[in-house]
């Protein structure tokens, strides 16, 4: 396993859409590993593989809730709902906005088997699918964000003791 160099704000990648994967390969496992590890160790709860440079459609979701969630070839089967909240991206640090997105959504992918499974997801994880999706496709957040400004403004605002961590939630 290795980490992964995270491509971030102007980098052409980030606004490419990206590739069908044709079959899980070893290479492809590796890959995805190597997204978990570079995920955690940025302490995102998702990752898309353009923004390690990677223009295949793969992404990693880990809400740390015990469920782990690799997505290849995702596409959106249905959405319901709205749900407006801040939103960050681990490819444009320090910037948080906020982002309307489905509240519900259900999403078919391929796991490492090379199996097509549906995930069902509400909430934080309805948005997690939907900003890994919209990454494949070449689509950032702060395209979609309004109130766009740097988290640092937050704990500014707010009185969180000793928050030294952002509480937003980037992808
Ligand atoms: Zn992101």
């Amino acid at each position: 396993m290795a980490l992964r160099k995270i491509r971030i704000d102007d980098d052409p990648l980030l606004r490419m859409v990206s590739k069908k994967v044709k079959e899980v390969t070893p290479r492809i496992k590796v890959l995805v590993e190597d997204m978990f590890e570079t995920m955690y160790k940025e302490q995102g709860v998702g990752l898309a593989a353009p923004q390690i440079g990677i223009l295949k459609r793969i992404a990693v979701i880990d809400l740390y809730d015990d469920n782990k969630f690799v997505l290849i070839n995702p596409i959106i089967l249905e959405t319901e709902g709205e749900q407006t909240g801040i939103e960050g991206c681990l490819s444009f640090p320090g910037r948080v906005g906020d982002v309307t997105r489905p509240n519900s959504v259900k999403v078919e992918a391929t796991n490492l088997d090379g199996e097509r499974y549906i995930i069902e997801g509400e909430g934080l994880l309805a948005r997690a699918l939907c900003h890994e999706i919209d990454h494949l496709d070449g689509i950032v957040f702060i395209e979609k964000a309004e109130n766009l400004h740097d988290d640092d403004d937050i704990n500014d605002d707010e009185d969180i003791d000793d928050n030294e961590d952002d509480d937003v939630d980037e992808f």
